[in-house]
This record gives C-alpha cells, sequence and structure tokens, in this order.
C-alpha cells in the first residue's frame, strides 16, 4: 500500500481486553459521512480510502472486524510489545507507519486511551488536533492537498461552534467523543485488504512499567448505552419531579438523564448529566422535559434518532431541534404519557 492519489483517512481502532470499543466503529462511520457531507455541499467529489489502524497482539480477528464495519485497508500491528496500550509503544508504531504512508487525516476517539493518543502524536508529528469534533465535513481542496478536514467543535464555553481546518500540518488530525456518530451496518460481506505493518526501529519502553492491571466490570449500564432516555431540567422543580420522570423512563424500558441545572442543584449525580461538560448520547428516543434547549445542552443529545420536547414556553429553543414538540406543563403531559404508555402495553391501546 503506497500513498495514491486518492484522499486516505485513518481512523483508531480502539482495543481493550481483546474487544474494539464502539468508538472505533463510528469513526469509520464518521469518516464516510464526512465525505458525503463535502460532496452533498458541493465541497469535494473525491476518491478517498478509509484504513483503520489496528495495534495489538493477537488481532487478527478485529482487523476483519474492521472491514465488516467499513474499513477498505487495515494498518495491522499485531506484537507482542503491543499487547497492553502503552503510550510510548504505540505511539513509536503508529509513527513509522505514518512517516511511510504519510496520510492526510487521522481520527481518534475522545477516550482517555484516544486523548492521550492523540495529544503525543500530534506533538510528535507537529501535527494540528481538532479535540472533541461534534460535526466533520471533507471541505474543497487546497494546494496540492486534495481536500481539507472542516472539523467543528463547541468553543467558548459552548457558545460557539468553531469550524477548525488545519490548511499546512499533516496529517489533519481530531477526536471524536463516543456516541456522536454513528457506526456503518456491520457487513460481514465486505471485502478490504489488511496490511501487516513491519514496525521497523525496536520497540522500546523504559517510562512506563506495568506492576498490575484491575479490570472494571464493563460498564454498560450507563446513559450513553440506552435506546430511550427521558431527561428533566430546571422546569422539573426538584427532586421529586425526577421521580415522576424515572417513572416515564421505567414504563419505556429507559434511563433518566439530567441537564447541568439539576447537576448544580444537587438534585442528581453527574453520572447522568448530558451536554458539554457530561455525557454525549445517541439513543433512539431523548424526551426532553423542562429543558430549555441551551447549546451546551443540545452538544450532548442533538443526534438522538427522535426527540421529544415538553416545555410550557412555546419559544424555548429546544423546540428548534424537536420531532415532537409539546408546549404544555410537564407534570400535567409526563403522567398522561406514563398512563398512555401502560395502557398501550397492557394491550387496552392507546385512547
Ligand atoms: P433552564 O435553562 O432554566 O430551562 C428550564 C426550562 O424549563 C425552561 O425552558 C422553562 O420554560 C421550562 N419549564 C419550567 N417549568 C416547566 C413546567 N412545569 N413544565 C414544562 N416546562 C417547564 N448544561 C447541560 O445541560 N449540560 C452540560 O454539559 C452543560 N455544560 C456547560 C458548560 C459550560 C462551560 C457552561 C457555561 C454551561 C453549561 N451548561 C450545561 C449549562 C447550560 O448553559 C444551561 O444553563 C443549562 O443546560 C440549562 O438547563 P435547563 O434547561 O435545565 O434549565
Amino acid at each position: 500500500m503506497s500513498k495514491s492519489d486518492k484522499l486516505q483517512i485513518w481512523t483508531m481502532v480502539e482495543i481493550h481486553q481483546g474487544k474494539a470499543d464502539s468508538v472505533s466503529w463510528e469513526l469509520i462511520g464518521a469518516a464516510r459521512n464526512a465525505v458525503a457531507l463535502g460532496v452533498e455541499s458541493g465541497g469535494c467529489g473525491i476518491e478517498y480510502d478509509v484504513t483503520a489502524v489496528v495495534i495489538g497482539e493477537h488481532v487478527q480477528e478485529i482487523a476483519k472486524e474492521a472491514i465488516s464495519y467499513g474499513a477498505d485497508y487495515v494498518m495491522l500491528v499485531d506484537d507482542a510489545n503491543c499487547g497492553t496500550y502503552i503510550n510510548e509503544v504505540y505511539q513509536h508504531a503508529l509513527f513509522e507507519m505514518m512517516e511511510e504512508h504519510q496520510p492526510d487525516i487521522f481520527l481518534i476517539g475522545a477516550t482517555t486511551q484516544g486523548r492521550d493518543l492523540a495529544s503525543g502524536m500530534a506533538a510528535q508529528l507537529s501535527a494540528g488536533l481538532t479535540a472533541d469534533c461534534t460535526q466533520m465535513v471533507i471541505g474543497p481542496p487546497k494546494e496540492d492537498m486534495p481536500c481539507l478536514l472542516m472539523a467543528t467543535r463547541p468553543a467558548f464555553s459552548g457558545n460557539l461552534m468553531a469550524t477548525i481546518v488545519c490548511e499546512t500540518a499533516r496529517p489533519q488530525m481530531a477526536t471524536v467523543r463516543p456516541h456522536v456518530f454513528v457506526a456503518l451496518e456491520r457487513d460481514e460481506t465486505r471485502k478490504g485488504k489488511i496490511v501487516e505493518f513491519e514496525v521497523k526501529r525496536p520497540f522500546v519502553n523504559d517510562q512506563v512499567k506495568i506492576l498490575a492491571q484491575e479490570f472494571l466490570a464493563q460498564a454498560t449500564g450507563g446513559i450513553e448505552f440506552a435506546d430511550v432516555i427521558v431527561a428533566g431540567g430546571r422546569g422539573i422543580g426538584g427532586k421529586d419531579g425526577l421521580v415522576l420522570l424515572k417513572e416515564l423512563a421505567d414504563v419505556m424500558g429507559g434511563k433518566l438523564a439530567v441537564t447541568r441545572a439539576c447537576v448544580d442543584a444537587n438534585w442528581a449525580s453527574h453520572e447522568i448529566q448530558v451536554g458539554l461538560t457530561g455525557k454525549t448520547v445517541n439513543p433512539a428516543l431523548y424526551i426532553a422535559c423542562g429543558i430549555s434547549g441551551a447549546v451546551q445542552h443540545r452538544v450532548g443529545m442533538q443526534n438522538s434518532q427522535k426527540i421529544i420536547a415538553v416545555n410550557q414556553d412555546a419559544d424555548a429553543p429546544i423546540f428548534s431541534i424537536a420531532d415532537v414538540g409539546i408546549v404544555g406543563n410537564l407534570f400535567e403531559v409526563v403522567p398522561e404519557m406514563i398512563a398512555q404508555v401502560k395502557a398501550m402495553k397492557s394491550g387496552m391501546g392507546a385512547k
């Protein structure tokens, strides 16, 4: 695999205990989506390849998985030195790959590991890095580069969405939070090529020594994994309001979430806060109750597939992104919703 005329987009696969983190597949989806948006906006009708980088030990199966999630190529380092993530070791392998293949764009998950790796790589490569992107478009070409990555992220405490372009430094790097983009449907019949990359310089690891490892039980019960979220804002008035919303969440098999206003008021824990300084979610259904829709909240939930908003103020900004808006008092609307869902579930049908 050598540098071709096609735009080369690379994405990092993050592995924990022999399994790929789902953000890895979301990055491949994000790469293809960025090209599609560029073409749609008339910016960049280019040919491109998406290459997933897999570094680890005994990770051949993960390389195949990357192809089924949409990678054209996989750049694979399967090496006993890489069994556990250590920045120095992974960066060493990545740097050699980058030197040899010079990708145009490199996307990494904005996870603890990804942030560690991305910042180190950007410093080593003297590349620009846009962190925590919420939108990406492959824009018009510039000088000898086929196309530019236009990466958008909240700036100035979320009061502004800034689109950042790295005109000269390469690769153009960006991190993306989990659940901001959607992975492609897994397709085992997809064809791609796995390139086994040989790291030439010997690995050095004199900075970090792993003395013991302890794994936390995989937390899949959090709001970031929920299909249905019922979220409350300051309009719920206090902890009692949350009890009502929790009842709706329970009958719908969903999870309760809140805005920062509720966390600041000590009504709920930060664990279930959605937004810029909380979690990013993309459930099938997000029911926002008594939430005004401040931009710092919206960046954490605006990619939900369907949004229902309940607010007594018809001009609340949340309605501008809602699929269904209910103007009313949540203390009247939510009990009615609970009753309707219960009635449907018991086979009586909705009124
Ligand atoms: P409000 O804006 O006060 O809205 C309450 C809404 O409830 C109003 O629209 C009102 O009409 C409605 N209402 C009142 N009573 C009823 C009723 N009975 N029935 C129906 N509707 C009713 N916010 C986040 O959520 N997440 C973040 O991660 C986050 N990070 C931030 C980071 C920074 C750096 C900054 C500066 C701010 C951040 N914020 C965050 C705060 C954000 O700016 C807003 O202040 C916050 O989201 C507002 O929360 P809210 O919608 O619950 O409250």
